[in-house]
């Protein structure tokens, strides 16, 4: 029997704008840090703050 596990975890990173509460999930870049503001809302004025960062793990 052969076990091939490959494994690929992708890193999401959520943001939250605390003035519309849209949220906006996009890939984890490299910094990202929990509670720090992050980008320009698209929907409002804000600036969105960094609420949660995950991982998903995706075996082939
Ligand atoms: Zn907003």
């Amino acid at each position: 029997m052969i076990f091939s596990k490959e494994e690929t975890i992708l890193a999401y990173t959520v943001e939250r704008c605390p003035k519309c509460n849209k949220l906006n999930r996009r890939d984890f870049s490299e910094g990202d840090v929990l509670f720090m503001p992050s980008s320009d809302c698209s929907f409002c004025d804000g600036i969105t703050v960094i609420e949660k960062i995950y991982g998903e793990i995706f075996q082939k």
